[in-house]
């Protein structure tokens, strides 16, 4: 079994939780002396950090936080946050996507970005992949955390980056077999898209790229049987690591068993996600605060247990997964145990390319005089794009000659304001399905979500 950290993977469950609870009752009285951001929420709350002791206090006595908490706070700063203010910030991460309420600044020092790679190679490390292998990266490299975070996941792990963020999808698999690589590191839809390409270029990696062992996937759910598929043609374990800006990279992922197995009779399952509990004390919890049973799906909340100069304490984090029981792996690590795949949004945010898409903001480019309505789809094209289709209803009695240019103004019009492309069908109002709840407007058809890859 490989092994990452002999301390951390050497412990019982209770010497882990033995330290993560000390580490969390640290981490918030640090917060409460340090940080500017938990000075400021903590000022409005009776939290009295000396008196914390265990875990269960913090659970009960410590304010979480949201993404919004953050936000006002930063307004209240120079610039936003983004204005040079400390000497000590060595890089600023901002996190993706527009959801309308704005970006969060994450700062860095120096001590955060010496550890910055870390987290990734457990998941690395437990998948079998050494030093010396390459990894391709196709996460683009941008003002987020993504792109200087997968260079240093290779550095800790001693692997070779093959930087395939700015190639196109042949390029990427010539360089797959060209540089020999151990590993990929891609959302689902995009490894949907790789393997569409690989078939249809009458690739067969499973014997004919015998290096590849792994395939790192992280961003978005995945059915089982889209991940078997996919193993079973790459001839590669399919793995997975969820982690955020908030948490300075992976805080769970997949060990060597990967993220799917299957039962007595062949059905795919979804595999576990260790947590790993000694850097990030992550909590699943009910809309009502409670802890979630084993077994059940909560919102995820995370608290960094390192020194950061950006602490997340109680960071309520939007995502959702289903809570496993400890030791549900049979790997016997210690950890704190997670479905794999199962990790999607709460709210109704869609990551279509990478992008953070809520659909309030394509409410308010769309649902304007004279569209009364429209309905949206996500889907993977035939060659596995992610694609985008919108159709929309003009209210009744609209002369067509005042409307023709305007599905080409609403495409550019979305594209503005979330970054994606969508082709804009018009339809009469009377052939709209009707929907009850507002985020019933959009289906999400994509390959990866349903059943598996037929082979072919
Ligand atoms: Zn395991």
């Amino acid at each position: 079994m490989p092994v990452a950290n002999p301390v951390v993977e050497g412990m019982d469950e209770a010497e882990l939780l033995g330290f993560v609870s000390r580490a969390a009752v640290a981490a918030v009285r640090r917060a409460a002396a340090t940080s500017p951001l938990y000075r400021w929420f903590y000022a409005r709350t009776d939290l009295r950090p000396e008196r914390l002791r265990t875990l269960d206090d913090v659970r009960r006595h410590v304010p979480m936080v949201t993404k919004r908490d953050l936000l006002d706070f930063q307004r209240t700063l120079p610039g936003g946050g983004a204005t040079p203010a400390d000497p000590s910030v060595r890089q600023l991460h901002l996190t993706s996507g527009t959801s309308g309420a704005g970006r969060e600044i994450y700062p860095r020092d120096a001590r955060d970005l010496a550890g910055l790679g870390i987290p990734g190679a457990y998941e690395y490390l437990w998948a079998g992949l050494a030093p010396g292998d390459r990894l391709m990266l196709t996460i683009p490299y941008s003002q987020t955390m993504a792109g200087p975070y997968f260079q240093e996941t290779c550095a800790a792990a001693g692997l070779v980056p093959v930087n395939a963020f700015a190639g196109s999808t042949a390029d990427r698999l010539r360089d797959l077999y060209r540089f020999a690589c151990a590993g990929i590191s891609a959302t689902p839809s995009y490894v949907h898209r790789l393997t569409l390409e690989a078939r249809a270029a009458g690739r067969r990696p499973a014997t004919d790229l015998p290096s590849l062992k792994a395939i790192f996937l992280s961003g978005e759910p995945y059915g089982a049987a889209w991940a078997h598929d996919t193993a079973a043609f790459w001839g590669a374990t399919v793995c997975e690591g969820w982690g955020a800006t908030q948490t300075l990279g992976v805080a769970m992922c997949t060990c060597e068993r990967g993220a799917v197995t299957a039962d007595g009779d062949g059905t795919p399952r979804h595999a576990v996600l260790h947590g790993l509990d000694h850097r990030c004390w992550i909590e699943v919890l009910n809309p009502d605060g409670s802890p979630v049973a084993p077994g059940e799906t909560g919102e995820i909340v995370v608290t960094l247990l390192r020194p950061s100069a950006q602490p997340v304490v109680r960071f309520r984090m939007a995502d959702k997964v289903r809570l496993l029981a400890r030791g549900s792996c049979g790997c016997g690590r210690p950890t704190s145990c997670y479905a794999a795949g199962t990790i999607g949004r709460v709210d109704d945010m869609m990551k279509i390319r990478g992008m953070n898409v809520w659909p309030d903001a394509i409410d308010a480019v769309l649902l304007r005089s004279p569209v009364v309505d429209y309905r949206g789809r996500v889907y993977s094209d035939e060659r596995g794009r992610e694609a985008v289709d919108v159709t929309i209803a003009f209210a009744a009695g609209t002369p067509p000659e005042s409307v023709a240019d305007l599905p080409s103004r609403l495409r550019q019009a979305v594209k503005q304001a979330v970054g994606i492309s969508v082709d804009i069908a018009v339809v009469e109002p009377g052939q709209m399905p009707e929907e009850q709840f507002k985020s019933r407007r959009w289906r999400d058809e994509r390959a990866v979500r349903a059943v598996g890859v037929a082979d072919g």
